[in-house]
């Protein structure tokens, strides 16, 4: 460890080396948070099964420090959105994500999380996750591999070692604002507004049924035959 710790170009005595560290608060920090990353617990779809096979003990991902998935946000850094993206599930996911609280991450696992998958073009489909929360890292695959997912996390962690106390967004001044609930189209319902909806598609429907209609003065078409 504190071979890891030390700070080139401060030479510490041989007789003093393991038991002194002279580091940078920075690295120090940044340390710890990469060695102690917690994912949430929750799965989407297939991707969500090759997560679980991360965890447990062929590949366990708690040899990174990850130990448990947290089943609550307050407790965790790492969203792992491992799955299909619905529209039906996205307010959820960006609820979720405005729960955590900082410094927290996002990894989108697999081709749908990503981009939409095989399920693109799908009419309940979101086209990425990064349409609505911002994702830190990607993990290509249908589905990844667990060793896809371990190359994740560590991409992650060298993403946090280059991290700067006098940087980081969770120390700016401010109040900081959560990400939008998105309300997306005509699929994807609030339900509190079901009676604003309900009117709006009725007035739409009767404007074109309207439309539809011949104008009351003008002759029915009579055919030529
Ligand atoms: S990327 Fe493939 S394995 Fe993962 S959720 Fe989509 S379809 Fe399933």
């Amino acid at each position: 460890m504190s071979f890891e710790l030390n700070n080139p170009g401060y030479e510490i005595p041989p007789e003093m080396q393991g038991q002194v560290t002279i580091t940078t608060l920075d690295k120090i920090y940044n340390w710890g948070r990469r060695s102690s990353v917690w994912p949430m617990m929750f799965g989407l779809a297939c991707c969500a099964i090759e997560m679980i096979c991360t965890a447990t003990s062929r590949f366990d991902f708690a040899r990174f420090g990850m130990e448990i998935m947290r089943p609550s946000p307050r407790q965790a850094d790492l969203m792992i959105v491992a799955g299909t993206v619905t529209k039906k599930m996205i307010p959820q996911i960006v609820r979720l994500y405005n729960q955590m609280p900082e410094p927290k991450y996002v990894l989108a696992m697999g081709a749908c999380a990503s981009g939409g998958g095989p399920f693109k073009e799908g009419y309940n489909v979101v086209s990425g996750v990064d349409e609505f929360v911002p994702v830190d890292v990607y993990v290509a695959g249908c589905p990844p591999t667990p060793q896809a997912l371990l190359n994740g996390f560590i991409t992650l962690h060298k993403m946090i070692d280059k991290q700067s106390i006098k940087t980081v967004r969770w120390y700016r001044k401010g109040p900081e604002q959560p990400l939008p609930v998105p309300i997306l189209g005509p699929d994807l319902i609030d339900p509190r507004k079901y009676i604003e909806i309900k009117e709006y598609t009725e007035t739409k429907l009767e404007a074109q049924i309207a439309a539809s209609q011949p104008a009351p003065d003008q002759p029915p078409a009579t055919s030529a035959g």
